[in-house]
């Protein structure tokens, strides 16, 4: 080889070895002067590289963590969270990675520093808990200040207009001594209708309440639901004049259900179904029993307004009204209570609208066994 070509290599060595150097001190610098601490562990785990981030996170000098163990579990691939412990705690975020080191394998965990994110994170979730809590509260004393509301208007009406029919048959009887046969039947189904009303809008109130405290209870007793249904139907048939109350099915159904409470379910789907069949018709209450499913089917069907389908699945919800145009009264909770009543039971209820109008409420409820 000749001179000039081996100084020319030798030049040219000297530059690389040069650039070499200078790629080391920026490598060195970068991670002399990263935030995140940079750790080396060999294979058995003991501390062989640490950068000043590292000594600031783990609040110890590097030559005291060199040559010790490192003492947290490095799984390769994963982000893990770890505590810093002693003074100033924290939270950081380690990520470990295979390398070589001095020639031999090993591992190199990044560690970054997520105390003040995680505070951030932690006060943020503070805040928007709060924000809903509040939130919540509103809406229950919203809630609160409209069912009284309600409840006041409600109770105002039958009580008022138990007061009027008391006082006008009071000055009839003042005025002619005594009252004609007719104007006697008029003013005592008057009072009769919204006594009733009246009973069953604190009836209601009682329900929610108990609802709400998790004490209402159903008591079972073996019950022919032919005869329970024939009940509610032959009492309600007094005062729904202007409806024919149809009942069809078998003659005994043995079921074991609490009979107050049964009832009271029947009670509810009559009445809405008068009450929202305001042109009048037959209401079908038809019974069945599915030995197969183990269940007596009661549904009771009206010709009425009928429920449109996108607001059937809120139906059962408390204080939901699916018409509320203000045209009929109610307070939007015969169909939850009667809801809960239905579960206390085991059973199921659910409502359609037959394609020829009306609505209908099927309850299901378990047969008797033996
Ligand atoms: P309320 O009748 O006091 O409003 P309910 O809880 O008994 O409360 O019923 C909830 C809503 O379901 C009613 O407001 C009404 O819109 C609808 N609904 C219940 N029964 C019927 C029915 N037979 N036909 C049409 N709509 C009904």
């Amino acid at each position: 080889m000749s001179k000039t070509r081996l100084a020319e290599l030798e030049a040219e060595l000297e530059q690389r070895t040069r650039e070499l150097v200078a790629t080391q001190a920026q490598l060195h610098s970068l991670i002399e002067r990263n935030a995140d601490a940079i750790v080396v562990v060999d294979e058995q785990g003991i501390c062989q590289f640490v950068n000043p981030a590292a000594e600031r996170l783990f609040r110890r000098r590097a030559d005291a963590l060199l040559g010790s163990a490192l003492g947290l579990p490095l799984v390769v691939g994963e982000t893990t969270d770890i505590d810093i412990v002693g003074e100033g705690s924290g939270v950081a975020e380690m990520r470990v990675v295979e390398t070589i080191w001095q020639g031999a394998p090993a591992l190199l965990a990044v560690i970054r520093d997520i105390t003040d994110r995680k505070r951030a994170e932690q006060e943020r979730e503070q805040l928007f808990l709060e924000q809903t809590a509040r939130a919540q509260a509103e809406e229950a004393l919203r809630e609160r200040d409209d069912f009284l509301a309600l409840a006041s208007h409600e109770l105002k009406t039958p009580v008022a207009t138990l007061s009027a029919t008391a006082q006008l048959l009071h000055r009839q009887i003042e005025r002619q001594g005594s009252l004609d046969p007719d104007q006697q039947r008029r003013a005592l189904e008057r009072l009769h209708e919204q006594s009733r009303r009246l009973s069953i809008l604190v009836e209601h109130l009682l329900d929610v309440s108990q609802i709400n405290s998790g004490k209402l209870s159903v008591t079972r007793l073996r019950a022919d639901l032919c005869a329970l249904v024939s009940d509610v139907v032959t009492a309600r048939q007094l005062t729904a004049t202007h409806h024919r109350l149809v009942v069809r099915g078998p003659e005994h159904l043995e079921i074991d259900v609490d009979p107050v409470r049964v009832g009271q379910i029947l009670t509810n789907l009559i009445d809405n179904a008068v009450k929202y069949s305001p042109d009048g018709g037959a209401i079908e209450i038809e019974l069945h029993c599915d030995e197969a499913s183990g269940t007596a089917r009661i549904s009771v069907r009206d010709h009425g307004i009928g429920i449109p389908l996108e607001r059937r699945s809120r139906l059962f919800e408390r204080f939901y009204r699916a018409h509320a145009d203000g045209h009929v009264s109610g307070m939007g909770l015969g169909l939850f209570i009667t809801h809960h009543l239905v579960e206390l039971h085991g059973g199921d209820i659910e409502a359609d609208s037959p394609a020829d109008g009306g609505a209908r409420f099927t309850v299901s409820l378990p047969l008797h066994t033996a």
